[in-house]
Protein backbone atom coordinates (compact mmCIF):
# COMPACT_ATOMS: atom_id res chain seq x y z
CA UNK A 1 0.00 0.00 0.00
CA UNK A 2 0.93 3.54 -0.53
CA UNK A 3 1.83 5.51 2.16
CA UNK A 4 -0.52 8.45 1.95
CA UNK A 5 -0.17 11.74 3.28
CA UNK A 6 -2.24 15.09 2.81
CA UNK A 7 -1.53 15.69 -0.77
CA UNK A 8 -3.11 12.38 -1.09
CA UNK A 9 -6.46 13.12 -0.27
CA UNK A 10 -9.24 14.90 -1.90
CA UNK A 11 -12.02 17.29 0.05
CA UNK A 12 -15.50 16.31 -1.45
CA UNK A 13 -17.31 19.59 -0.70
CA UNK A 14 -20.10 17.98 1.35
CA UNK A 15 -17.92 17.23 4.36
CA UNK A 16 -17.99 21.22 5.03
CA UNK A 17 -21.23 21.68 3.26
CA UNK A 18 -22.47 24.29 5.93
CA UNK A 19 -19.32 25.90 6.39
CA UNK A 20 -17.98 26.69 3.67
CA UNK A 21 -18.22 28.04 -0.29
CA UNK A 22 -16.20 26.85 -3.06
CA UNK A 23 -13.79 29.22 -2.91
CA UNK A 24 -13.04 28.73 1.00
CA UNK A 25 -12.83 25.30 0.28
CA UNK A 26 -10.23 25.30 -2.68
CA UNK A 27 -8.54 27.79 -0.01
CA UNK A 28 -8.68 25.62 3.02
CA UNK A 29 -7.38 22.45 0.76
CA UNK A 30 -4.14 24.83 -0.51
CA UNK A 31 -3.53 25.86 3.03
CA UNK A 32 -4.08 22.27 4.88
CA UNK A 33 -1.68 20.40 1.81
CA UNK A 34 -4.58 18.73 0.40
CA UNK A 35 -3.96 17.67 -2.81
CA UNK A 36 -7.77 17.63 -4.69
CA UNK A 37 -11.65 18.92 -4.82
CA UNK A 38 -14.31 17.21 -5.91
CA UNK A 39 -16.96 19.83 -5.25
CA UNK A 40 -20.96 19.19 -5.86
CA UNK A 41 -22.98 20.91 -8.65
CA UNK A 42 -24.76 23.63 -5.96
CA UNK A 43 -21.52 24.66 -4.65
CA UNK A 44 -19.82 24.95 -8.27
CA UNK A 45 -23.15 26.50 -9.73
CA UNK A 46 -22.83 29.46 -7.38
CA UNK A 47 -19.28 29.90 -7.60
CA UNK A 48 -19.33 30.06 -11.08
CA UNK A 49 -17.83 27.39 -13.61
CA UNK A 50 -15.70 29.01 -15.59
CA UNK A 51 -13.92 31.10 -12.04
CA UNK A 52 -14.32 27.71 -10.26
CA UNK A 53 -12.15 26.52 -13.33
CA UNK A 54 -9.77 28.79 -12.58
CA UNK A 55 -9.28 29.14 -9.08
CA UNK A 56 -9.32 25.24 -8.47
CA UNK A 57 -6.17 25.46 -11.14
CA UNK A 58 -4.00 28.15 -9.98
CA UNK A 59 -4.57 26.14 -6.31
CA UNK A 60 -2.83 23.90 -8.18
CA UNK A 61 -5.37 21.28 -6.90
CA UNK A 62 -6.48 17.75 -9.25
CA UNK A 63 -10.09 17.24 -8.87
CA UNK A 64 -11.11 13.92 -8.46
CA UNK A 65 -14.38 13.47 -9.20
CA UNK A 66 -18.13 16.10 -9.49
CA UNK A 67 -20.76 15.16 -7.48
CA UNK A 68 -23.63 14.53 -9.07
CA UNK A 69 -25.16 13.34 -12.25
CA UNK A 70 -27.82 10.71 -12.10
CA UNK A 71 -31.27 10.97 -10.79
CA UNK A 72 -32.87 9.42 -13.58
CA UNK A 73 -36.01 8.30 -12.59
CA UNK A 74 -36.46 11.56 -10.78
CA UNK A 75 -39.57 12.16 -13.25
CA UNK A 76 -41.10 8.70 -13.07
CA UNK A 77 -39.67 8.17 -16.98
CA UNK A 78 -36.39 9.21 -18.32
CA UNK A 79 -37.43 12.58 -19.74
CA UNK A 80 -35.25 15.36 -21.97
CA UNK A 81 -34.81 17.61 -18.62
CA UNK A 82 -33.03 14.50 -17.00
CA UNK A 83 -31.27 14.34 -20.02
CA UNK A 84 -30.25 17.58 -20.78
CA UNK A 85 -29.62 18.00 -17.08
CA UNK A 86 -26.79 14.98 -16.60
CA UNK A 87 -25.50 16.48 -20.23
CA UNK A 88 -24.91 19.92 -18.09
CA UNK A 89 -23.19 17.37 -15.74
CA UNK A 90 -20.96 15.91 -18.13
CA UNK A 91 -20.10 19.71 -19.22
CA UNK A 92 -19.33 20.89 -15.62
CA UNK A 93 -17.12 18.22 -15.31
CA UNK A 94 -15.18 18.35 -18.47
CA UNK A 95 -15.07 21.90 -17.32
CA UNK A 96 -12.96 21.69 -13.94
CA UNK A 97 -11.03 18.77 -15.45
CA UNK A 98 -12.85 16.62 -13.16
CA UNK A 99 -11.34 12.81 -13.18
CA UNK A 100 -15.14 11.47 -12.92
CA UNK A 101 -18.63 12.53 -12.95
CA UNK A 102 -20.06 10.45 -9.55
CA UNK A 103 -23.80 9.30 -10.65
CA UNK A 104 -26.19 8.76 -7.63
CA UNK A 105 -28.63 7.25 -9.86
CA UNK A 106 -32.01 8.12 -8.66
CA UNK A 107 -34.56 5.53 -6.62
CA UNK A 108 -38.58 4.81 -6.90
CA UNK A 109 -40.14 6.90 -8.67
CA UNK A 110 -42.75 8.54 -6.52
CA UNK A 111 -45.69 6.20 -5.99
CA UNK A 112 -43.65 3.52 -7.93
CA UNK A 113 -42.79 0.16 -6.26
CA UNK A 114 -41.18 -1.73 -9.48
CA UNK A 115 -37.67 -1.32 -8.70
CA UNK A 116 -37.10 -3.66 -11.84
CA UNK A 117 -38.35 -0.49 -13.95
CA UNK A 118 -36.73 2.21 -11.74
CA UNK A 119 -33.27 0.01 -13.01
CA UNK A 120 -33.87 0.10 -16.76
CA UNK A 121 -34.17 3.87 -16.28
CA UNK A 122 -31.20 4.18 -14.83
CA UNK A 123 -29.52 1.95 -17.29
CA UNK A 124 -30.96 3.76 -20.32
CA UNK A 125 -30.01 6.98 -18.46
CA UNK A 126 -26.81 6.32 -17.96
CA UNK A 127 -26.34 4.92 -22.05
CA UNK A 128 -27.35 8.51 -22.90
CA UNK A 129 -25.10 10.64 -20.74
CA UNK A 130 -22.36 8.01 -21.64
CA UNK A 131 -22.42 8.91 -25.41
CA UNK A 132 -22.12 12.24 -24.85
CA UNK A 133 -19.11 11.56 -21.88
CA UNK A 134 -17.36 9.87 -24.45
CA UNK A 135 -17.48 12.40 -26.74
CA UNK A 136 -16.34 14.90 -23.73
CA UNK A 137 -14.16 12.61 -22.34
CA UNK A 138 -15.47 12.34 -19.33
CA UNK A 139 -15.50 9.21 -17.21
CA UNK A 140 -18.38 7.85 -15.91
CA UNK A 141 -18.51 6.60 -12.26
CA UNK A 142 -22.05 5.03 -10.92
CA UNK A 143 -21.75 5.18 -7.15
CA UNK A 144 -23.43 1.87 -5.56
CA UNK A 145 -25.15 3.35 -2.56
CA UNK A 146 -25.78 1.22 0.71
CA UNK A 147 -29.21 -0.93 0.22
CA UNK A 148 -31.33 1.88 3.10
CA UNK A 149 -31.26 4.28 0.24
CA UNK A 150 -32.46 2.43 -2.38
CA UNK A 151 -36.24 3.81 -2.40
CA UNK A 152 -35.25 7.27 -1.92
CA UNK A 153 -31.80 7.70 -3.99
CA UNK A 154 -30.34 4.58 -6.00
CA UNK A 155 -31.56 1.31 -6.69
CA UNK A 156 -28.33 0.11 -7.54
CA UNK A 157 -27.24 -0.69 -4.17
CA UNK A 158 -24.28 -3.39 -4.73
CA UNK A 159 -20.83 -3.47 -6.60
CA UNK A 160 -21.77 -6.46 -8.45
CA UNK A 161 -25.07 -4.45 -9.98
CA UNK A 162 -23.38 -1.54 -10.98
CA UNK A 163 -20.26 -3.68 -12.71
CA UNK A 164 -23.05 -5.57 -15.01
CA UNK A 165 -24.22 -2.33 -16.10
CA UNK A 166 -20.96 -1.06 -16.88
CA UNK A 167 -20.45 -4.88 -18.68
CA UNK A 168 -23.71 -4.00 -20.83
CA UNK A 169 -22.40 -0.03 -21.90
CA UNK A 170 -18.95 -0.50 -21.93
CA UNK A 171 -15.92 1.72 -22.07
CA UNK A 172 -15.82 5.02 -20.26
CA UNK A 173 -17.99 3.84 -17.57
CA UNK A 174 -16.94 2.23 -14.14
CA UNK A 175 -17.90 3.03 -10.77
CA UNK A 176 -16.48 5.39 -7.13
CA UNK A 177 -16.48 3.58 -4.42
CA UNK A 178 -17.47 4.18 -1.00
CA UNK A 179 -16.67 2.99 2.19
CA UNK A 180 -19.84 4.34 3.87
CA UNK A 181 -21.47 2.05 1.08
CA UNK A 182 -19.54 -1.07 0.41
CA UNK A 183 -18.31 -2.07 3.62
CA UNK A 184 -20.93 -4.75 3.94
CA UNK A 185 -20.64 -6.32 0.99
CA UNK A 186 -19.44 -9.89 1.70
CA UNK A 187 -19.02 -9.83 -2.15
CA UNK A 188 -16.53 -6.74 -1.99
CA UNK A 189 -13.16 -8.41 -2.32
CA UNK A 190 -14.19 -10.17 -5.56
CA UNK A 191 -16.24 -7.61 -7.39
CA UNK A 192 -13.16 -5.08 -6.85
CA UNK A 193 -10.81 -7.90 -8.72
CA UNK A 194 -13.78 -7.52 -11.30
CA UNK A 195 -13.80 -3.97 -11.82
CA UNK A 196 -10.38 -3.94 -12.25
CA UNK A 197 -7.99 -0.39 -12.11
CA UNK A 198 -9.23 0.95 -15.75
CA UNK A 199 -13.35 0.63 -13.83
CA UNK A 200 -12.45 2.07 -10.16
CA UNK A 201 -12.37 5.78 -10.80
CA UNK A 202 -13.15 7.13 -7.05
CA UNK A 203 -12.43 5.74 -3.39
CA UNK A 204 -14.41 7.65 -1.11
CA UNK A 205 -14.04 7.43 2.59
CA UNK A 206 -15.98 8.18 5.81
CA UNK A 207 -16.79 6.22 8.83
CA UNK A 208 -19.66 4.21 10.19
CA UNK A 209 -21.13 5.00 13.21
CA UNK A 210 -22.31 2.25 15.39
CA UNK A 211 -24.95 2.90 16.48
CA UNK A 212 -25.79 5.16 13.50
CA UNK A 213 -28.10 8.18 14.73
CA UNK A 214 -29.37 9.46 10.94
CA UNK A 215 -29.50 7.29 7.90
CA UNK A 216 -27.88 10.07 6.13
CA UNK A 217 -26.29 12.77 8.17
CA UNK A 218 -24.05 10.72 10.72
CA UNK A 219 -21.11 9.73 8.65
CA UNK A 220 -18.24 9.78 10.88
CA UNK A 221 -14.70 10.72 10.28
CA UNK A 222 -12.12 7.76 9.54
CA UNK A 223 -11.13 6.08 12.93
CA UNK A 224 -14.37 7.11 14.47
CA UNK A 225 -16.48 4.32 13.58
CA UNK A 226 -16.21 0.05 12.31
CA UNK A 227 -15.48 0.43 8.58
CA UNK A 228 -11.34 -1.46 8.26
CA UNK A 229 -11.18 1.47 6.24
CA UNK A 230 -7.18 0.35 5.18
CA UNK A 231 -8.30 -3.36 4.24
CA UNK A 232 -10.35 -1.53 1.34
CA UNK A 233 -8.02 0.75 0.07
CA UNK A 234 -5.68 -2.01 0.10
CA UNK A 235 -8.20 -4.19 -2.48
CA UNK A 236 -8.21 -1.22 -4.18
CA UNK A 237 -4.52 -0.13 -4.69
CA UNK A 238 -3.87 -3.76 -5.37
CA UNK A 239 -5.29 -3.57 -8.75
CA UNK A 240 -3.68 -0.34 -9.78
CA UNK A 241 -5.64 2.34 -8.16
CA UNK A 242 -3.63 5.39 -7.75
CA UNK A 243 -5.89 8.24 -7.52
CA UNK A 244 -6.68 10.57 -4.67
CA UNK A 245 -8.44 9.44 -2.02
CA UNK A 246 -11.47 11.57 -1.47
CA UNK A 247 -13.32 12.23 1.80
CA UNK A 248 -16.84 12.59 2.15
CA UNK A 249 -18.37 13.31 5.56
CA UNK A 250 -22.38 14.42 6.00
CA UNK A 251 -22.81 15.08 9.95
CA UNK A 252 -25.20 17.09 11.16
CA UNK A 253 -24.30 16.80 14.71
CA UNK A 254 -20.95 16.74 14.90
CA UNK A 255 -18.21 18.04 12.09
CA UNK A 256 -20.74 20.16 10.19
CA UNK A 257 -21.01 22.37 13.74
CA UNK A 258 -17.33 22.76 13.66
CA UNK A 259 -14.76 25.36 11.76
CA UNK A 260 -13.44 24.10 8.37
CA UNK A 261 -9.93 24.67 9.20
CA UNK A 262 -10.68 21.95 11.97
CA UNK A 263 -12.60 19.22 10.10
CA UNK A 264 -9.20 19.48 7.59
CA UNK A 265 -6.90 19.22 10.28
CA UNK A 266 -8.84 16.41 11.21
CA UNK A 267 -8.74 14.61 7.55
CA UNK A 268 -4.80 14.96 7.96
CA UNK A 269 -4.92 13.97 11.18
CA UNK A 270 -6.58 10.88 10.31
CA UNK A 271 -4.61 9.55 7.67
CA UNK A 272 -2.97 6.77 9.69
CA UNK A 273 -6.68 4.96 10.06
CA UNK A 274 -6.91 5.29 5.74
ZN1 LIG B 1 -19.34 8.82 -2.00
Amino acid sequence: MRTLSAADLSLNTATVSKQWDLAQCIEGCACHGIGGISPWRDKLQACGVDRAAKLIRDAGLRVSGLCRGGWYTAEGALTQAVIDDNRRAVDEAAAIGAECLVMVVGGLPEGSKDIVAAREIVTEGLASTLDHARAAGVRVAIEPLHPMYAADRACVNMTAQALDICDRLGDGIGVALDVYHIWWDPDIAAQIRRAGKDRIHAFHVCDWMNPTQDMLLDRGMMGEGVIDIPSFRRMVEAEGFDGLVEVEIFSSRNWWTRPGDEVLAAMVAALPAI
